[in-house]
Formats: structure tokens, C-alpha cells, sequence
């Protein structure tokens, strides 16, 4: 928890809204909206909530956009590959240096949390009406706090194991549903500085974000994922740690010029490059 406030930017892709009458009817002012309302009502003045679409302009999420969001909260489901992989790679960027990410519902098959997590992030669903018991299994996190053990979502879409995710540093609740499956529906991860928050309920057609406990778990879990300070080491280089370097005082100061190679570390460079090129031609890719 921090004592700054907490820039948080919800963005939902907003496509079903414009076509499918059950999620007008259910999210008139749109599913983001009705998420955003939520952390304003539980984190009041500790946070700004703003709200982007995949229907603005560069989709809500410029560098500009990024650069002032401390959270982000993050709901896709029919533009999992539309957004640009320069925006993808933004938006990794920004967690890897601390800024917080809030993954919703079918969000586990978008191109971030993808990347993030290294694996296919597919699991097990079925839309009919199941009735979801969300359980509490780590009660002194902040993610859980304030929430009811065994609360009961009346309609959800079921999302079962396997769910091919790594196994989440932190796993707060896991659901099971009316069919019979169970699912890790809370799941923290740690990558690099940023905290990533995965939770699983919220499929469009039922009104999932109006329900005070979703909206709750959710502002706990902005407030958990938020930092006051993105990482100050620049991560994204590598350094050459010359001798001497610690006693100058700096560990990201500029490394010192470079000796020119000598004739023999050149010849060996550009050998080296040729079993590389040769070895790539091959694979005929
Ligand atoms: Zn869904």
C-alpha cells in the first residue's frame, strides 16, 4: 500500500457493448465503466480512476496514457491479438518497472498476460448459467480483505482446470462451480517490479461487476498492486561491469569506452557471426 494516490486506468475493449443488446442492457454505460465504479466506491479518494477503450484512439493506451497510470485494469475478450505487439510491448514495459496489472475474466488470453506469463493461458469454459462459489484460501492477503469465505456468484461462466498458467506466486481464492469443476479464480504473480493480479469472474453476459464482493476484491486488488515508485534501474540494458566501477561511485553510470578489440578479438567476432548466420540459414525459416 502506498500513501500516494493510485492512477488507475480500466481499460475494456468495449466491442460487445456496441452490438449485443443482454450487455447494453446490463452495462449501459459499457463493462469498463462499471468496473471503474467500483474502485471509486471502495478506494474513494486514494484513487483516480480513468477509463480507455479499444475503440479511442491508439486504443486509450499511448506511452503518454501508460506513463501516468500506476494500475491497470484490464478486461479483452474478441481483440486478444488486435492490439498492436508495440503497444503489447509498452504496456510489458511499464509492469516490468513496476506499474501494477489487474487481469480480468477472458483478459488470461490476451497478448499481455500471455507474454507475461510465458505460457498458453488456456483453460477449460462453458457458458450455461453455472453458479460459482468463490472460496477464500490465503485470508490474511489484502486482496481477500473484507471478503466473505465462500461467497456465491448466481450466474457465471465456468472456467475449469487445467488452467495453463505458472504456478501464481500468491493464489488467494479458487472457485468451483455447480458442474462440478474448480478453478484458481485469484492469482498473484510477481514480474520484475510490477505485481499481476488474475481473477477470473466476469463474462459479459451477467452482471457480474455490479456484485459489491467482485467489486471489492477488485479495488483490493489495485490497491495491492500499486507502488509509489516505478524501479529506478534501468532493467531494459545490460551493463558491462567494468573493474573499478564500484569504487567511481556509479553502478548505472555510462560504462567506460571499450578497448578496441585487437586484430585476433575481431577475426574471432566475425567467425563467430558467420556460425550464427550459417546455423539460422538452415532452419529455412
Ligand atoms: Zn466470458
Amino acid at each position: 500500500m502506498s500513501d500516494r494516490q493510485v492512477r488507475a486506468l480500466v481499460w475494456g475493449e468495449n466491442i460487445h457493448e456496441q452490438v449485443d443488446p443482454v450487455v447494453q442492457q446490463m452495462y449501459p454505460e459499457g463493462m469498463h465503466t462499471a468496473i471503474a465504479g467500483g474502485i471509486r466506491e471502495y478506494l474513494g479518494d486514494a484513487a483516480t480512476v480513468r477509463t480507455a477503450t479499444f475503440l479511442d484512439p491508439g486504443h486509450g493506451l499511448t506511452q503518454e496514457a501508460v506513463d501516468a497510470t500506476d494500475v491497470l485494469i484490464w478486461w479483452s475478450h474478441t481483440t486478444q491479438n488486435d492490439v498492436h505487439p508495440a503497444i503489447v510491448d509498452r504496456l510489458q514495459a511499464r509492469v516490468l518497472a513496476g506499474m501494477g496489472l489487474v487481469v480480468l475474466h477472458s483478459g488470461h488470453y490476451s497478448a499481455i498476460f500471455r507474454k507475461l506469463m510465458g505460457t498458453h493461458c488456456t483453460l477449460r469454459w462453458r457458458e450455461a448459467d453455472d453458479r460459482e462459489i468463490i472460496w477464500t484460501v490465503n485470508p490474511s492477503h489484502p486482496i481477500a480483505a473484507g471478503v466473505k469465505h465462500g461467497f456465491v456468484i448466481p450466474r457465471s461462466e465456468m472456467y475449469g482446470e487445467i488452467f495453463d498458467i505458472p504456478v501464481p506466486d500468491e493464489l488467494v481464492f479458487i472457485s468451483s462451480y455447480s458442474g462440478g469443476e474448480v478453478f484458481r479464480s485469484g492469482c498473484c504473480f510477481r514480474r520484475g517490479k510490477g505485481r499481476v493480479f488474475y481473477f477470473s469472474p466476469g463474462h459479459e453476459h451477467f452482471p457480474i461487476y455490479h456484485q459489491p464482493e467482485i467489486r471489492r476484491i477488485i479495488a483490493n486488488a489495485v490497491r495491492w498492486a500499486h507502488q509509489s515508485e516505478l524501479f529506478d534501474y534501468d532493467l531494459a540494458r545490460i551493463y558491462q561491469s567494468r573493474t573499478g566501477w564500484f569504487e567511481a561511485g556509479s553502478a548505472t553510470a555510462p560504462p567506460p569506452p571499450l578497448h578496441r578489440p585487437s586484430p585476433e578479438a575481431s577475426e574471432q567476432r566475425q567467425r563467430l557471426r558467420q556460425l550464427i548466420d550459417g546455423a539460422k540459414a538452415q532452419t529455412g525459416l
